[in-house]
């Protein structure tokens, strides 16, 4: 009796299991040599020939376009990492494949896949408590905070520019929108604009957008500026006369033209009575009311794009108003400075202090596409991971010092676990030892002999990491190094390797549809 269409296809067993741990292998396998200071970076080349050069493990699983369905479960760890912490996506990847692997061996020795999956999920609840006694004790001051974001830059294409100065941008962003109990992340915005050497990069007190004035004759600097933010068109709907007029005659267009000329007028008398400096509009400015207005000394921004104009409105405390007959001063918004400036053949609004300053921008150059890409990645990472550790407080040693201690607290607590269970939990700390032995093997070294070392360095030291500083690879406290990551990122990528290898590793029966 067949219950299932002729066409589709079904693997059972070991078969099935080994298929989709050699899938989540593989992709793991991928951005394994992309990890750490001197990881290398991927091209990758879509189908249309575009192209995207990245150290980031979540952009490169992203983009490699993966279809196994256990494959693509490790791309969700990368992606989930990215969501929650927005660092650390490449070790929870490399830890999620070494899991899976680990599991391989232990269902070729006949460990049933129920007690692998117990095995790891006991041995994630003691790598926690390992994390746990890991964390600093120190205050987490602008001097950690910088340390965290050089921590998560280096070994990523920063341009010119050295991950010590953006470091220090970057803190100087997120203090910036620090809040009483937390970080207002999202008021942080990269902006990024090709065209110079990417130590012209600066925070900007305020936002960017793209926008350029309606008119060349308007003011380019306006201080001290009252903001209208409109949804109307400010001018005569293009038919509309046709519509209304029966026109017959010379003296019944020039009636017609009149009328319309007066409507124009009024429309930019009404602006100009209002007291705005500046106006911002997502709808047309007809040409005769911005040539009044510029008369005026008014800066009109037409056509605005509907997110900007939402921007425009969070960072000013503007009211969007969608009637010219109901703008009141109670709606504008209110900015220390707006002005404009051009990059090239763009042109780019900035909106400066005042009400705007809760929002801050990160504002990127670069000379290439591909620079200012991956700029503004790894500026996004160090955004994250220091909201992330200024929120919390809680930072741990990086350089693979957290991984050791890790794997050595579960391998001390598995010699009291019983049965075939404490294969697996020691299994889990096998799986560990990929960070350090990956960031050994990126640096040139001899993975074996670099983890003996730190194993023995972490007996004797206590904390003990595999440090790059330049040229030279050392076994030292990352902490005096300054090589620190944020607990959280830690965390998350032992909970997210662990849920996804365990599902993977379940998984005994493989139904495809055709
Ligand atoms: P991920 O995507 O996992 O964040 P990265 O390529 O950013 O991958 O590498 C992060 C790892 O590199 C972390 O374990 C971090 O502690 C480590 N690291 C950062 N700076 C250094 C350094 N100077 N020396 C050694 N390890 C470092
Ligand atoms: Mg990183």
């Amino acid at each position: 009796m067949f219950i299932m269409s002729e066409d589709s296809q079904r693997t059972q067993g070991r078969d099935a299991q080994s298929s989709n741990i050699m899938a989540g292998k593989a992709v793991a396998e991928a951005v394994r040599t992309t990890l750490g200071p001197r990881g290398m970076d991927k091209m990758l080349v879509d189908s249309g020939g575009e192209v995207v050069i990245t150290n980031d493990g979540a952009t490169i699983l992203n983009e490699m376009d993966i279809e196994h369905p256990a494959a693509q479960m490790i791309v969700e760890v990368a992606d989930s990492q990215e969501e929650e912490v927005g660092d650390g996506t490449t070790t929870a990847a490399v830890i999620a494949g070494n899991l899976l692997g680990e599991a391989e061996d232990l269902i070729e020795q006949d460990v049933h896949a129920t007690t692998i999956v117990e095995g790891y999920h006991e041995a994630s609840e003691i790598a926690l408590e390992a994390i746990e006694e890991q964390i600093s004790e120190e205050a987490v001051d602008d001097d950690v905070l910088k340390q965290v974001a050089e921590s998560s830059m280096t070994g990523k294409g920063t341009g010119g520019l050295t991950a010590e100065s953006l470091a220090e941008t970057v803190v100087e962003a997120i203090r910036h929108v620090e809040l009483e109990g937390g970080v207002a992340r999202d008021n942080v915005t990269v902006h990024t604009q090709i065209g110079a050497s990417s130590n012209a990069t600066e925070l900007v007190p305020g936002i960017v957008i793209d926008e350029e004035p309606a008119h060349e004759g308007m003011p380019t600097d306006v201080e001290d500026a009252s903001i209208a933010v409109l949804d109307v068109e400010l001018g005569v709907r293009t038919g509309e006369i046709d519509a209304e007029y029966a026109i017959d005659s010379i003296d019944q267009l020039n009636t017609a033209l009149d009328a319309e000329e007066s409507e124009v007028r009024g429309y930019a008398e009404t602006v100009a009575d209002s007291g705005a400096d500046v106006v911002f509009t997502t709808e047309d400015v007809d040409d005769r009311v911005s040539n009044f207005l510029a008369n005026e000394g008014i800066l009109v921004f037409e056509n605005v794009g509907s997110s900007d104009a939402k921007d425009i409105v969070s960072a000013t405390g503007a009211t969007r108003v969608g009637a010219l007959d109901d703008l009141e001063e109670s709606d504008f918004g209110a900015a220390d400075r707006v002005r404009t400036d051009s990059f090239g053949d763009d042109e780019l609004a900035f909106v400066e202090g005042g009400a705007a300053a809760e929002t801050v921008t990160v504002f990127v150059r670069g000379g290439t596409e591909h620079v200012v890409d991956e700029l503004e990645r790894a500026i996004g990472d160090a955004l994250d991971v220091v909201a992330t550790a200024l929120a919390s407080g809680e930072v741990v040693p990086g350089a693979g010092a957290t991984e050791i201690a890790i794997a050595d607290k579960i391998r001390e607590e598995a010699a009291g676990i019983e049965g075939r269970k404490q294969l697996a939990v020691n299994a889990f700390a096998d799986a560990l030892d990929v960070v350090p032995r990956t960031l050994a093997a990126n640096t040139g070294q001899d993975p074996i002999d670099a983890l003996v070392d730190l194993r023995a360095a972490h007996e004797s030291e206590g904390r003990a990491g595999l440090i790059t500083s330049g040229e030279e690879v050392t076994i030292a406290d990352p902490f005096e190094y300054g090589v620190i990551d944020p607990a959280d990122v830690k965390r998350e990528a032992v909970e997210s390797a662990t849920e996804a290898a365990t599902m993977i590793a379940r998984i005994d029966d493989v139904i495809a549809a055709e």
